[in-house]
């Protein structure tokens, strides 16, 4: 079963050709004015100008910060490479820029399909561009703010006057040091997280479709559609419309699937035919996002050294059930300037760590009965008022929606995989 906008949609279809495109239109501009100095030394570095070490930087100056700073990236130019979605359950300085918001989604499996409306709480669609166009203009305005692309980070050592960190370009010395390189696969930090922990790939590719007709319905998002085949893994649609004949649509895998981009786009064809009718001469691609998100309950250490940090996904911002990271970065990011600016240590975490046990439940779920998910979703997606789930993904629920969630679950699985997961965390986890 797939979603359907009802009616002869191959009316007055215009063909297009489908054109393979990665990316999105031209790299971001870049203000020649950030790559500034050539100073050696620095009172912070920051590893990885992406989604978290940008965000830091804007936190730090919006805390008044004005000591020197530098951003080290190995990427030579911003690309629109991602789209972020999140819930609106609290400000952040980004939220202005999303493009689309949606105040209604549907989830859909075999057995039918939900569709829920929020009274408080959009889903929003940020353009990575727009991300990093707003990020840089802010910086560019910062004249303590450095920016380096085209540097590998090799590594750093931690000396008497500060941490001396080896880049492609030679070496720089910081009083301070966040990693937000990210979780590479193949990186020592990630192969030891997905040895140590109950570890749920979610593994996709997203393509920005343009029909030649209206099929879209911009009102409403799909977030998880299941009904699409799963011999190959446990696996969803995700179609973000921002207009009658535009929109991102992803094929996901929570699964160690590793398909070729070939075989996803494979999928997307088919999922575009099945649920809108769409057949590949009536759209073009005119961006394409992949991505590979691991759902863990690793615990990534927060500090890397006496002077380190980690930062972003390598500091373990992703939610483990979900795999949403955006607002978390947010959130620890605002903290973590907030500490620097005041002087004072920075927080280990901000999330609650009540939740921590259904992370973990979900984690097990989704790794031991795969094939039970998405109907057991579909009944959570139904059973619970929307503003509640949304407070439960975003972190922000209250007992009496954690009650409902817990409800709407079936008793005797979740019991076995909370037994489990609560025997790892009186334990201490793998070895
Ligand atoms: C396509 C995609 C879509 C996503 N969509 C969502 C979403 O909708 N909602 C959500 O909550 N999360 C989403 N995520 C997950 C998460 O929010 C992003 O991955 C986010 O960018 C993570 O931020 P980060 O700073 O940890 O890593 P990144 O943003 O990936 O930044 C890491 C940076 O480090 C640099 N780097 C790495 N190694 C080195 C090195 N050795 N030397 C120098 N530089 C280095 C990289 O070039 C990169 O710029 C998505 C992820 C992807 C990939």
């Amino acid at each position: 079963m797939g979603l359907s906008t009802g009616g002869d949609t191959r009316r007055g279809a215009t063909l297009l050709p489908t054109r393979q495109i990665r990316g999105r239109g031209r790299p971001v501009p870049f203000p020649a004015t950030l790559d500034r100095t050539m100073r050696d030394d620095y009172e912070f570095v920051i590893l990885g100008a992406g989604c978290s070490g940008l965000s830091l930087c804007y936190h730090l100056l919006e805390s008044g910060v004005d000591a020197p700073i530098l951003i080290l990236d190995r990427k030579t130019s911003f690309e629109d490479d991602r789209t972020w979605c999140f819930w609106d359950v609290e400000y952040t300085p980004f939220t202005h820029l999303a493009r689309k918001e949606w105040s209604s989604w549907s989830f859909a499996s075999e057995t039918g399909s939900v569709t829920q409306t929020t009274e408080h709480y959009p889903y929003k669609y940020l353009a990575g561009r727009d991300f990093y166009g707003h990020v840089l203009d802010r910086l560019a305005g910062s004249p303590n703010v450095t920016v380096r692309l085209g540097e590998e980070v090799g590594g750093y050592a931690e000396e008497s006057n500060g941490v001396r960190i080896g880049t492609s370009a030679g070496r720089v010395l910081a009083g301070c040091v966040f990693d937000g390189r990210s979780l590479s696969p193949g990186s020592i930090a990630f192969e030891e997280a997905r040895r140590r922990s109950v570890w749920v790939p979610q593994e996709f590719l997203g393509r920005h479709i343009r029909a030649g007709r209206d099929v879209f319905d911009p009102g409403r998002c799909t977030l998880m559609d299941f009904s699409v085949d799963q011999s190959r893994g446990l696996r969803f649609a995700y179609a973000l419309p921002t207009g009658e004949r535009e929109a991102l649509v992803e094929n996901v895998y929570l699964s160690e699937a590793g398909l070729s981009s070939q075989a996803h786009r494979g999928e997307i064809g088919t999922y575009l035919e099945d649920a809108y009718g769409l057949t590949p001469g009536e759209y073009e691609v005119v961006g394409e996002e992949r991505g590979y998100i691991p759902m863990t309950d690793h615990r990534f250490p927060r500090r890397l050294g006496e002077r380190v940090h980690s930062i972003g996904m390598l500091g373990g911002e992703t939610r483990p059930s979900t795999g949403y990271t955006f607002l978390r970065i947010q959130r620890y990011c605002r903290e973590l300037a907030g500490a620097i600016a005041a002087g004072s240590e920075p927080p280990a975490r901000v999330h609650p760590r009540h939740l921590d046990l259904l992370d973990g439940i979900f984690l097990r779920f989704m790794r031991e009965r795969p094939g039970e998910c998405p109907e057991v979703y579909r009944k959570m997606f139904a059973g619970v008022p929307p503003d509640a789930l949304v407070r439960f993904l975003t972190e922000r629920s209250t007992p009496l929606d954690e009650a409902r969630l817990i409800r709407a679950l079936p008793k005797k699985p979740f019991l076995v995989l909370a037994a489990g997961a609560l025997l790892e965390c009186v334990t201490g986890g793998r070895t």
